[in-house]
């Protein structure tokens, strides 16, 4: 990680808008009805970008459910964790599909690339975080939205920056200065082979 940049240095070369390429996968909205949620996916353990790759289909592949973008990815070293540096990445999709039974979807997406939870913070294959649907705030004991540590990772921020700079404050990006974070791969990481 020696040759990372710090997040706020590399956010100012960041292009806030990317036309990502999503072969084969739905990118038209969902007529009435549909929410855009942002979600945040992670893996460290495995084929990291496999598995990431494989998660944004599986969330094209819901129902009433559509990929619209997908960021950069990125890595990073796991906070208050050992292992494996992090690849991250946000992916923005509209979805008729209601907070919960989106959360269970992105569970069952986790389970199926192999997740464990042996501990807290524990390495992991794949994980899918509900960062933000629509503008609702979320307090149940299953699901908290906004996601109630998003605005303490610079590899949430970032990602989430390229794709909603409205959402993401000067002063959250300025309190995550200091996390060191490396760009890994530009937009096109989904579709390269
Ligand atoms: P981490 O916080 O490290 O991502 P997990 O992925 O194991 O941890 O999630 C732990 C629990 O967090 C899940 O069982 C889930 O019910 C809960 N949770 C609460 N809010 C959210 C959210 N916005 N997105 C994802 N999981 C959430
Ligand atoms: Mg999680």
């Amino acid at each position: 990680m020696a040759e990372a940049p710090k997040a706020a240095a590399h956010l100012q070369r960041l292009n806030n808008r990317y036309s990502v390429p999503l072969g084969g996968m739905k990118t038209s909205a969902p007529t009435t009805g549909a929410t855009h949620a942002w979600i945040g996916l992670g893996a460290n353990l495995g084929e990291r970008t496999a598995a990431l790759r494989q998660a944004v289909q599986a969330l094209a592949a819901l129902p009433g459910t559509c990929v619209l973008r997908t960021s950069s990815l990125y890595r990073s070293a796991p906070v208050d964790a050992g292992g494996p540096d992090y690849l991250n990445a946000v992916a923005e999709i509209a979805t008729t599909l209601d907070a919960h039974a989106l959360l269970a979807a992105l569970q069952a997406i986790e389970q199926a690339a192999g997740r464990e939870r042996p501990y807290r913070n524990a390495p992991r294959t794949l994980d899918l975080d509900l960062l933000l649907y629509g503008n609702q705030c979320i307090a149940t004991s299953q699901l908290t939205v906004p996601h109630p540590r998003m605005h303490e990772r610079a590899f949430v921020l970032l990602p989430l920056a390229e794709l909603a700079p409205e959402q993401v404050s000067p002063e959250a990006l300025q309190a995550v200065s200091g996390q060191t974070i490396a760009l890994h791969d530009g937009p096109a990481w989904l579709s390269a082979t």
